[in-house]
């Protein structure tokens, strides 16, 4: 049972932004530069409302009907919504008009379904390409190595602009322990970078989740996608 009142939501919305603040001194970012994305997986509508009141102006999704209920429920307000979760290619045409973001495009016969979802809803659409940096065989994400072709293949579609890198690194319980693979994340986008590909750019990198957000943002973060350290545990599996 989740017992988290919006008082308490408030509360953790402004503790959130005071951790970043502190950890983005350390990575010379400015706090302001960096995006707290709210995921509002499970979480009804009225409790993400509390946080847009509180001025959140990102919110994470990972299932695209429910990304679409919401975004009905919740129309009055101006907000970008980011995909983050597996994108199915049977979804990619719901997917692209409810969607401001997709962070996890990792293939280019996604990119391409994208491409065209987006050229005909007449939009040029955001994206980050999600690196599965563990190798776990149960997170999606391409793998380092095919990274580099993936990042050729999505220059050249229409209709998307890649803006950066997302990732999920492995679940380690001391924050401090999944440091390198911030790292590596910052790492490989600067060597994207180098390539010099046309309309790529890697500014942003989405990493860094409730029990780990400091420390990516020190690595380097512009995203950190938070949902359980604002709404409390999750509704429902
Ligand atoms: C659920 C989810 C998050 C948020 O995780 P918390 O630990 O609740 O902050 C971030 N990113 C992705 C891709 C997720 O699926």
């Amino acid at each position: 049972m989740n017992m988290v009142t919006d008082e308490d939501i408030r509360c953790n919305i402004d503790a959130i932004r005071e951790a970043i603040g502190k950890a983005a001194l350390k990575s010379c970012c400015r706090p302001d530069k960096i995006k707290l994305v709210a995921v509002t997986k499970t979480v009804p509508a009225d409790r993400v409302r509390v946080a847009l009141d509180c001025g959140i102006r990102f919110l994470g999704e990972n299932r695209v009907q429910e990304a679409m209920e919401k975004r009905t429920c919740l129309g009055e307000y101006g907000f970008e919504y980011h995909l983050i979760g597996t994108l199915q290619k049977n979804k990619v045409n719901k997917a692209v008009p409810c969607f401001d973001w997709i962070q996890s495009v990792d293939s280019a016969e996604l990119a391409q379904k994208i491409s065209q979802a987006a050229v005909f809803a007449g939009k040029v659409i955001p994206v980050l390409l999600q690196v599965n940096l563990g190798g776990e065989e149960t997170k999606s994400g391409t793998d380092e190595e095919s990274l580099f072709a993936l990042a050729v293949s999505a220059s050249t579609c229409a209709g998307i602009s890649v803006r950066g890198l997302m990732a999920i690194p492995p679940f380690l319980e001391d924050p401090e322990a999944v440091r390198p693979y911030f790292a590596q994340l910052r790492e490989l986008a600067a060597k994207i970078k180098q390539m010099n590909l046309p309309k790529i750019s890697m500014n942003e990198l989405s990493m860094g989740m409730s029990h780990d957000f400091s420390v990516a943002v020190e690595e380097g973060a512009t995203m950190v996608r938070i949902g359980t350290a604002i709404f409390g545990e999750r509704y429902r599996a």
